[in-house]
């Protein structure tokens, strides 16, 4: 819905895509997509993990642990609610991603990738006002990947099936690498002929709209966040035409759209009211993202002001959100002493409400860290035993390595990536711990996992390899164990790399 009116979606992912994808790696090339027939889920999935590999080393790419598991907490009623309903069948729902990665950038976008990969931009969540809204898009996009609408673009031009998204790739590399010549590709034949392609159909947004308004309604969202979400963009449209709107500026939202969902939305009875602890938890967590994604040194500086000088009258949550940002902003722009000041008025405004006192609690260790203070971080994130969130456990593991104990934070993440391979920050600050423990092979061996996590096994295999010349190196202080590990695992991440180059 937001990016992806007729024709949106295109521009939708070259948007992000050209955000900087970073130099071309050598190793860029086309994947071969078959004989033209419509895309099987298994390409499908290939492709979408070449892009998603390509966007993980984007520096636009963002891993931030509590923006993620507020964003998932969105997600994962969706994806549940959309099983239960049969649109995502089995066979997808194993062999696909179903993952959304978060962008840095404040343009508002969201949009779907080939492999069930979904793109959100913090831009989006800034403009939001309710979690609602944050569903209705992610619901949208859900239901353009659980309805193949990518795989059946491609067999509506049976023709050119196979160059379609990998031109499009190649083009969003060829700009992210050299916008003269990206500019000239986009303005070609070949451009205009991806634009005509890569669009959506009229009935697939139709479909997207009414399958995706039917999953947030069953996941327990609010549907007048559908509404309110169509209202907002039509509305930042037409007084903002700064860029930030690519989508709309070049394909508005139509009438007709809008109309629909209204006319769903009053068929249904009226939801209860959201809890006031629900909406203080998303305007704290939009506040978050707009601290996170203020770029110039002016803006995070705009949010530390309002901090200083607070609009007078503001709603409690309003009061909450100011705090919020302007302390994670004086944090960015190293006022560690404001930083702290601010977030010790939030915990204040806050207080009674178990999800903003967990919120203001995360948000005073992080600035803790920041500023150089583990041991006050330590102090507000606990011990962060087996029952803890990520966040937590992220936090706690930077600030007690900090605090010299890098061999608990060591056990305590091994047990975490066992459970949770795919979570590359934790193989990180794993290898940090190792590191500041003295032992070397293991750290290595860790970031390399962080590559293999983030399907970079090119880069995986380099730090293999590494630790392989380190143990033969090591002579009779080597840890065999872990050289043999290390063995397995090369070859393992050799054979990974073999079928992806196949793929090409
Ligand atoms: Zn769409």
């Amino acid at each position: 819905m937001n990016h992806c009116h007729i024709g949106r979606c295109r521009a939708a992912l070259i948007a992000l895509l050209i955000a900087g994808l970073g130099p071309v790696p050598a190793r860029a090339q086309l994947p071969t997509l078959g004989d033209g027939s419509e895309l099987s889920s298994a390409a499908e999935k290939r492709l979408g993990d070449r892009i998603a590999r390509e966007m993980f080393r984007d520096p636009d790419y963002i891993d931030d642990p509590v923006l993620a598991e507020y964003v998932r907490g969105i997600w994962q009623p969706l994806l549940d609610a959309a099983r239960a309903r049969g649109e995502l069948t089995v066979e997808l729902d194993q062999r696909f991603a179903w993952q959304v990665l978060l962008g840095k950038d404040r343009i508002v976008n969201a949009f779907a990738l080939p492999g069930g990969w979904l793109g959100l931009q913090l831009g989006l969540i800034n403009v939001t006002t309710s979690r609602d809204e944050i569903a209705s898009v992610l619901a949208h996009e859900l239901s353009h990947v659980t309805q193949r609408h990518i795989s059946r673009l491609q067999s509506e031009e049976k023709k050119s099936t196979p160059l379609l998204i990998g031109a499009m790739l190649l083009g969003v590399l060829a700009m992210s690498r050299n916008p003269q010549a990206g500019n000239a590709m986009l303005t070609g034949g070949q451009a205009v002929a991806m634009q005509g392609q890569l669009n959506f159909s009229r009935d697939m947004e139709r479909e997207a709209d009414r399958i995706g308004f039917g999953v947030l309604t069953q996941a327990g969202f609010q549907p007048q966040g559908f509404v309110t979400m169509f209202e907002k963009l039509q509305q930042a449209s037409r007084i903002n035409d700064n860029g930030s709107f690519p989508y709309l500026r070049t394909h508005p939202l139509t009438s007709e759209r809008m109309a629909d969902m209204q006319a769903r939305q009053q068929l249904l009875p009226k939801g209860a009211p959201t809890p006031a602890s629900v909406a203080l938890e998303h305007a704290l967590m939009a506040a978050r993202s707009k601290a996170v994604s203020a770029g110039p040194i002016d803006d995070i500086r705009a949010l530390v002001r309002e901090a200083d000088m607070p609009p007078p009258g503001g709603t409690h949550q309003r009061r909450a959100a100011v705090w919020y940002a302007g302390s994670l902003a004086a944090s960015r722009v190293r006022d560690h002493a404001r930083a702290e000041a601010y977030a010790q008025k939030l915990a204040a405004e806050v207080q009674g409400d178990a999800v903003g006192e967990r919120l203001a609690r995360l948000l005073g260790a992080e600035v803790a860290v920041a500023a150089g203070q583990p041991a006050r971080a330590l102090s507000l994130v606990g011990e962060a035993g087996a029952g803890s969130s990520r966040p937590e456990v992220l936090l706690w593991a930077q600030a007690r390595t900090a605090t010299g104990g890098g061999a608990e934070v060591a056990q305590r993440l091994q047990t975490w990536v066992a459970t949770q391979p795919r979570d590359a920050t934790a193989w990180q600050l794993l290898a940090n711990a190792y590191a500041s423990q003295g032992q070397s092979l293991r750290a290595i061996r860790a970031e390399a996992e962080a590559q293999v996590a983030q399907l970079d096994y090119s880069a995986a295999l380099d730090r293999f390899k590494a630790a392989q010349e380190l143990a033969r190196r090591g002579g009779a202080g080597a840890d065999y164990i872990e050289a043999s590990i290390i063995d397995t695992r090369t070859r393992q991440v050799e054979s990974m790399l073999r079928e992806q180059s196949l793929e090409r």
